[in-house]
């Protein structure tokens, strides 16, 4: 019997990883489960596994989650720092699908306990890269990528040396708007940029998959969990998200990872690691799909990847200062404050912002770890400067 934790227990990645277990009941106790928003699942879910603890990251509704869990013997807490306490108890291994740099936290107290961790949320190597794998070197903690390119590459790495790895390859569907034309992306809404072509996920991650941000995102994340060049990782299109990711070694051999775009793959992968279980994901027919597609991405499309090259030429604090103003950007544009093509923009003004300004946190040697308070305090800077560039340009 394994010891389970699921951070951000109510989202997509939470409720796969959830759908996992609970085939497999007597695998499994859990021992906390968090949310935020979505109580009455959050209650549902901790009933339905025996959870001993639920957190919801919402400090008003407390009240809320202990009326469901009246009578339950389920311990009930609520806030921000309940969900990191949570996140700090004993666990065999702990899930983190928090969305956003609201995942650092939680996810810095697994691994500074030596825990295993199922990593989903990419925001947290992104934000705090090197702080997150030098205490997981430091403390024995293993970090496990759940991020399905990341995961493959993970797969194609086993039994490989690293050393004789030329270049990692992530694939990208294109998001929403890939096959438009240009000059109609400014009008793109909120609705049209939060259906995705092939994979069901939550909204924000679905926006960032429709700007490529989420790509962005997602080669600096490959660079902090395998240590390769900025120039050793390339982005590939791929609209069928069949080919998840692919490793290229020097020999010139190239190992790709396939299957259905489905998270419970590389959740499952994760959950019972080192071991290679069943699981419940379609089979490929690859004679019925009949072709695979690959482009270029095209950089006036895409202007997030040429962003996310920049930020780790930058390195040092550039990674938090980046997804802040990312999200910063993506929360005006959901709230119809800026239009699709500006989120760019936006994010593009705070990194051009930051060399001059005196509130960033000088790290002390170059290639130093930043402390968390650094990593917080350039996550803050970066959503003050976004919030006045988006003021800016509605004013
Ligand atoms: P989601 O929006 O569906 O779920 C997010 C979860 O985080 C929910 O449980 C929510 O209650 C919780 N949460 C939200 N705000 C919080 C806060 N301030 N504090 C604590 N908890 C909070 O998101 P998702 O699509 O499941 O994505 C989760 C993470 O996994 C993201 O980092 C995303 O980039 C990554 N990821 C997701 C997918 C996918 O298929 N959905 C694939 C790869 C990576
Ligand atoms: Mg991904």
């Amino acid at each position: 019997m394994r010891t389970i934790t699921i951070l951000g227990a109510t989202g997509s990645v939470g409720q796969s990883t959830i759908d996992l277990i609970a085939r497999k009941p007597g695998d499994f106790a859990v021992e906390a489960l968090t949310g935020a928003g979505n109580v009455g699942l959050l209650a549902r879910d901790a009933q339905k596994l025996g959870a001993r603890l639920a957190v919801t990251a919402r400090d008003d509704l407390y009240g809320d989650l202990k009326d469901l869990l009246a009578g339950t013997g389920i311990e009930v807490a609520a806030g921000a720092a309940a969900v990191a306490e949570a996140a700090s108890r004993p666990a065999d291994w702990t899930m983190s699908a928090i969305v956003g740099a609201a995942g650092l936290v939680p996810g810095l107290e697994v691994v500074r306990r030596g825990g295993t961790l199922g990593l989903a949320n990419k925001e947290t190597l992104v934000a705090a890269g090197p702080l997150v794998m030098g205490t997981a070197r430091a403390t024995g903690a293993t970090i496990l990528p759940v991020d399905s390119e990341h995961s493959a590459i993970f797969q194609a790495l086993r039994g490989e040396d690293i050393g004789a790895v030329e270049r990692l390859i992530l694939t990208a569907s294109g998001g929403a708007f890939r096959d438009w034309p240009l000059e109609r992306l400014a009008e793109a809404t909120v609705e049209e940029a939060s259906s995705h072509p092939n994979w069901d996920m939550g909204q924000r991650i679905t926006i960032d998959s429709a700007s490529m941000f989420n790509k962005a995102l997602e080669v600096i994340e490959a660079r902090e969990l395998f240590g390769l060049a900025p120039s050793a990782i390339e982005v590939l299109v791929h609209p069928e998200s069949l080919v998840h990711a692919l490793v290229g070694f020097r020999d010139g051999a190239l190992m790709a990872h396939l299957g259905a775009p489905d998270m419970r793959h590389a959740i499952g992968f994760a959950l019972n690691y080192p071991s290679r279980e069943a699981l419940p994901v379609a089979r490929l027919d690859l004679a019925a799909v009949g072709t695979l597609s690959f482009r270029a991405p095209d950089p006036a499309r895409y202007p997030a990847l040429a962003l996310a090259r920049r930020v780790m030429e930058d390195g040092g604090l550039m990674g938090a200062v980046f997804n802040a103003a990312k999200e910063a950007a993506l929360d005006a544009f959901l709230s119809h404050r800026v239009r699709f093509t500006e989120m760019s923009e936006v994010v593009t003004r705070v990194l051009d912002s930051i060399p001059g300004d005196a509130g960033l946190p000088r790290l002390s040697a170059s290639g130093a770890m930043p402390s968390l308070e650094d990593v917080l305090e350039a996550d803050r800077l970066a959503r003050r400067l976004a919030d006045g560039f988006v003021d800016g340009m509605r004013g």
